[in-house]
């Protein structure tokens, strides 16, 4: 039960005076989702983006167009327009020893106005200034007071981010409300953290922001702003955390493993494994023997081998007599897993069966059985392996690959069809440390750095159009001398068809001048047609395949030494970096080409420096951060939202991983939140919206 002191902050907005239908909707649009009810605390947790400082006083004469000041002048003549001009404005003329100036007011009224700026006075009056003809004007200045008043007047205004319709005055007069209605909460965070940050209390920090007085008060750095981002990254990790202690108090099984199958893998593997493999096998097994259960993310750049990895987890789980899922998020990765583990698989001793939704009718019956009976122990597929239909006959472990493509929400949900499976999940976005604890919160970390032995570094250079009939003479010499490249066709634009045209345009005008060494792979053909695509650019009957992003994902073609990327600059960062990890898998070096349109915008130039610079994908990804924030890298750039609404990571990283460690100590002394502190810290994740977390107490 949500605490009753909230209850202020939870009524609809609906309830503040100045606020009535049209209103709502209009906060709705600016602060909620649909369907959503706008309350109190989302205009609480509307910061303003700037400020209005009307402390600068300017002369009529320099006042610069278009920018809003604060003119001392006095009064001079009013000119009313006549009766049947309805269109014409009221005109105040006033000056200071630089000019005049038009104060002018449409369908003002001569009363009200002769009253407000009585000719004569000297007034104080703030707007926007725009000149027109030479003349300055000044329309509805935002105030206007005698100059006796000067003092008390509040110079340094908020500027709230808007929506259509909207008038910052209401908006602020409901703002102010809102904070009228706070109530004095008690503290959540630790008194070590306030003193060392210099933060103040909940509510004075909000009124601070709501309330500058300078800009320094709004600075995404300082102390009022910093403290939010932190209750905001408190609340996310300690909802985190909650959910870590329910998984792991669901108790997970023992599955020690005989290390016997294992053993065979290893012995058939064309390579001895890397010590990071080895260690990360280590803490997977590790895990998996203990009865607790498993949440661990296995980080390793493209090309690292997490796929070995995956499978010595499995041949454990099969050992312990569980069976294993190694869900992949697409067809040909799927394909892909199950034809590269199919040997080892039987080497090993175990069976593997591939489900994808292009099972259908008898094949799928047959399968469906096998999982349900048993008779297989790992099966690889995409989501279809979730579905409904598809019972286990004892699922142990659950590994997901390429983790980023499923979202962040679908992940536990993963874990439902066991008693309470093992979870692995396998990401090549080499997300950096802040982002792995906003999206998986405190989940065990084990990260394969650097890549096998005997890797040669790829070259990346980048090219502009002008130059591409000199790029495929070069691909045609690359293929004549036995290479094998991929050439990946820009998007175009957002949709999915002018991404194919251009890959298609690519596709005829290559095959004529390389007949059938040219493949073709993109998102619309069938799941057969790209898989014979692929088969036949790994056996090598094609040497060229020219693809739209559907290779972005962990395809593996060791032979492959070139790739193509056209218009470059459209790429984020981290796509680019998955691409280029399409080649450099094998012992031969390789290249990759980003090909660009000139002119370069700042940030695309900045991507493609930071690509020819490095290989190392932890350092690209945090690059990327900078580039882009957050959003785009977890992906929850598509669905709008912004992973949290009042912290940034560009600018509070740093207080991510104090909020965890609070987070952990906290749980650690009061599991259930039942300390006067954890009755705040409940507050607290009432306020961000972590109400599914308070229900995970048992006193929730
Ligand atoms: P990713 O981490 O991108 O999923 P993969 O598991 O697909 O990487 O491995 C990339 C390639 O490296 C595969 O061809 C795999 O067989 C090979 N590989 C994996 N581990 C090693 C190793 N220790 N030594 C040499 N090659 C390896
Ligand atoms: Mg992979």
């Amino acid at each position: 039960m949500r605490p009753s002191i909230l209850d202020p902050l939870f009524a609809a907005v609906t309830t503040l005076d100045g606020v009535g239908p049209k209103v709502a909707t209009q906060f709705q649009t600016l602060l909620a989702g649909a369907g959503e009810t706008v309350r109190v605390r989302d205009l609480l947790f509307h910061l303003p983006s700037g400020l209005i400082d009307r402390r600068k006083r300017a002369e009529i004469a320099l006042a610069p167009e278009g920018s809003i000041v604060t003119l001392t002048v006095r009064v001079d003549r009013h000119q009313a327009p006549g009766r049947a001009q309805r269109s014409v404005p009221y005109k105040v003329f006033a000056q200071d020893e630089t000019g005049e100036i038009a104060l002018t007011y449409f369908r003002g009224q001569s009363g009200w106005l002769e009253k407000l700026l009585p000719v004569g006075e000297t007034m104080i009056v703030s707007g926007r200034v725009e000149w027109f003809n030479g003349r300055p004007s000044m329309v509805h200045p935002d105030f206007v007071a005698p100059l006796a008043e000067a003092e008390t007047l509040t110079l340094v205004e908020p500027v709230y981010p808007m929506t259509a319709g909207l008038s910052p005055k209401i908006l602020r007069k409901a703002i102010t409300q809102a904070l009228e209605r706070l109530p004095e909460l008690g503290e959540w965070i630790d008194p070590g953290v306030m003193r060392r940050e210099s933060f103040a209390a909940f509510g004075a920090s909000l009124r601070g922001l709501h309330d500058p007085a300078d800009a320094i008060d709004l600075a995404p750095e300082g102390p009022g702003y910093r403290r939010l981002a932190y209750d905001e990254f408190l609340a996310s990790q300690l909802a985190l955390a909650l959910s870590r202690q329910r998984m792991k108090a669901s108790r997970g099984r023992a599955m020690p493993g005989t290390g016997e199958s294992s053993r065979r893998v290893v012995a058939a593997l064309p390579f001895t494994l890397t010590d990071g493999q080895d260690q990360a096998v280590a803490e997977i097994r590790a895990d998996m023997a203990s009865g607790e259960r498993m949440l661990r993310l296995l980080q390793g750049d493209v090309g690292a081998g997490k796929t070995v990895v995956a499978l010595m987890a499995m041949a454990t789980a099969a050992e312990s007599g569980a069976q294993s899922v190694l869900l992949a998020p697409t067809e040909i990765l799927a394909r892909q897993h199950h034809d590269g583990l199919s040997r080892l698989c039987e080497v090993a001793g175990f069976s593997l069966t591939l489900l994808t939704g292009r099972d259908t009718g008898r094949t799928r019956a047959e399968k469906l059985d096998a999982i349900a009976t048993g008779r297989t122990q790992i099966v690889v597929g995409t989501h279809a392996v979730f579905q409904e239909a598809v019972a286990y006959h004892d699922l142990g472990l659950v590994v997901v690959d390429e983790q980023h493509r499923f979202g962040v929400h679908q992940r536990l949900s993963l874990t439902r069809k066991g008693a309470s499976p093992d979870l692995l999940v396998m990401t090549a976005t080499p997300i950096p440390r802040t982002l792995v604890l906003a999206a998986f919160g405190d989940m065990d970390v084990s990260r394969l750095t650097g890549k096998p032995a005997g890797r040669k570094p790829i070259t990346t250079v980048a090219v502009p159009m002008e130059r591409l009939d000199e790029i495929i003479a070069r691909a045609g010499k690359a293929m004549e001398a036995g290479e094998r490249l991929y050439w990946v066709c820009p998007l175009v634009e957002e949709s999915e068809k002018s991404d194919l045209m251009a890959a298609e345009e690519r596709f005829r005008q290559l095959s004529q001048l390389f007949g059938s060494a040219v493949g073709l792979v993109h998102g619309r053909m069938s799941g057969e047609e790209k898989d014979r695509a692929m088969a036949d650019f790994k056996a090598g009957r094609t040497k060229l395949v020219v693809a739209t992003t559907v290779i972005e994902v962990g395809v593996d073609v060791p032979d492959a030494t070139i790739i193509v990327i056209e218009h470059a600059e459209r790429f984020g960062l981290s796509q680019l970096h998955q691409l280029r990890g399409r080649v450099g898998r094998g012992a031969k070096p390789s290249s990759c080409v980003l090909l660009y349109r000139a002119p370069l915008g700042e940030t695309a130039a900045a991507r493609l420096a930071v690509m020819r610079d490095t290989e190392d994908g932890f350092r690209i990804a945090e690059e990327d951060l900078k580039l882009r924030g957050e959003g785009d890298l977890l992906g929850t750039q598509q669905s709008g939202a912004p992973f949290f609404r009042i912290a940034r990571m560009e600018h509070h990283a740093d207080l991510m991983e104090v909020a965890r460690d609070d987070a952990r100590l906290v749980l650690a002394t009061d599991p259930e939140l039942t300390t006067p502190r954890g009755e705040c810290l409940r507050a607290l994740l009432y306020l961000f919206g972590k109400d599914e977390a308070v229900r995970l107490l048992r006193s929730g």
